[in-house]
């Protein structure tokens, strides 16, 4: 059976560096769950992929929600008294609550303070924070300015625009040899913040770039969708082509350097979550393994009842368990080319597992076969690997009963899927097994 290389894009040279710059590119845009920035967004990506960028109307059914109002800005400040811009979008557009109508007007600072948000348990950091379904307006700032801020009027101004227009998504496809198809998204709607939302947005990228180049069974369909409004707005729109799904990931918080932590799909027990408990375990120290909950990002709407799709959960840090998350502390300097890498080449060798677990038949299961004959020492090698590598042989010729995987074998001789892999298919050339499809 055809082994497909999807291991080798975790050797691609300066992946991390590479990804970091994209998400540095990324970095100042305003995105929301509609409007520009998140076109710029994907203006970006589809200057490395063929992406197809939808647009779907306001005010447009999908299941029991309705494509909101679109929302763009173009400035917002307060002004103190002297007329001093104390809090500024342009210096952070983390200032201004996501989803703010607009505003234009003159207060005290009793009459203002309602519409301030701000995090006294992290006093020095700016808070980021989002009304999507309620109509208001907000500024979000550090817990030290709002404790600082003199009794006087104040004048604000938030210069946005919340009317129909669209939600817009990123969607490209690349064929493989099957139709059968993994899917692999992650979100785009938060503004300046680096690990949760452009850590995904750089490794989705990169990966959709780098698996073009290398032949893979599967079709891949990549999204770039708003949090949750997003995929249950694609899931409306496809609901027809979900059958085909086989194999799917969220990726989000992939560039600082905890966890890694895998989320289970619903099912618990689908291939995509033994593949990723197995490269976790098997390349980390203390990988965090955790069961389905209704809580997260989309792939609560990929795993709802009536899709139940195999699709997990990826993350370094788990969202909301890290002091930086949603906070002006999850800037550029809290992610790395370094973790980024790291976090690429986790994806790599899951998709490989996906693609190459096979069940295994020895041709010659009465006793062991002689390998010496077969020249097989030689191609187990010298280097420093060679004791496990002939332990891989031993295991792989044991276990190739047809009633056991590649990745069953992995697990159970506690060796790596790749070096199981590359062992059974050393056994197939030299006709000791053959293999099929799981
Ligand atoms: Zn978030």
């Amino acid at each position: 059976m055809t082994v497909w290389p999807l291991r080798s894009l975790a050797e691609i040279e300066n992946i991390g560096e590479r990804m970091y710059a994209f998400a540095e590119g990324l970095y100042p845009l305003c995105r929301s769950i509609t409007g520009d920035g998140v076109r710029q967004t994907l203006a970006a990506v589809s200057e490395r992929l063929p992406l197809k960028v939808h647009e779907v109307a306001t005010g447009t059914e999908v299941f029991d929600w309705t494509v909101p109002n679109e929302w763009n800005i173009r400035d917002a400040w307060i002004r103190n008294e002297s007329g001093e811009k104390i809090v500024d979008f342009r210096v952070s557009n983390l200032h201004v609550l996501n989803y703010s109508v607009p505003v234009k007007a003159e207060m005290t600072l009793d009459e203002l303070k309602p519409h301030l948000i701000s995090i006294p348990e992290q006093p020095d950091l700016i808070p980021y924070r989002t009304s999507y379904y309620r109509e208001t307006w907000g500024f979000c700032l550090s817990h030290r300015q709002l404790e600082s801020l003199p009794d006087g009027r104040y004048e604000v101004f938030i210069d946005s625009t919340l009317a129909p227009g669209h939600l817009t998504y990123g969607e490209h496809v690349l064929p493989g040899e099957t139709d059968d198809e993994v899917l692999i998204t992650a979100h785009i709607c938060h503004p300046s913040l680096a690990n949760d939302n452009l850590s995904g947005i750089a490794l989705l990228t990169h990966l959709a770039e780098a698996l073009a180049e290398i032949p893979h069974r599967y079709t891949y369909r990549f999204l770039l969708i708003p949090g949750t409004i997003g995929s249950i707005t694609w899931l409306a729109r496809n609901e027809d082509r979900v059958g085909r799904i086989r194999h799917g990931l969220v990726l989000s918080c992939l560039g600082d350097g905890g966890g890694p932590t895998y989320k289970a799909s619903r099912r618990g027990d689908a291939a995509v979550d033994r593949a990723a408990r197995h490269v976790l375990s098997a390349g980390f120290p203390e990988p965090r393994l955790e069961a389905f909950s209704p809580y997260g990002y989309d792939e609560r709407q990929f795993c709802s009842p009536a899709f139940n799709l195999p699709v997990g959960l990826l993350e370094r840090s788990k969202y909301g368990e890290f002091p930086e998350y949603h906070t002006s502390a999850d800037n550029l300097d809290f992610i790395s080319a370094g973790h980024l890498e790291e976090s690429f080449g986790m994806v790599a060798r899951i998709l490989d597992v996906l693609e190459n677990d096979r069940r295994c038949t020895s041709l010659n299961p009465k006793c062991e076969p002689q390998l010496g004959k077969r020249g097989l020492y030689q191609a187990i090698g010298g280097d420093k690997d060679a004791a496990r590598k002939q332990m891989a042989m031993l295991w792989a010729l044991n276990l190739s009963d047809g009633q056991h995987s590649v990745l069953d074998m992995a697990e159970r001789a506690s060796i790596p899927f790749g070096i199981m892999s590359d062992t059974c298919a050393i056994l197939e050339e030299s006709g000791l097994v053959k293999s099929a499809g799981e």
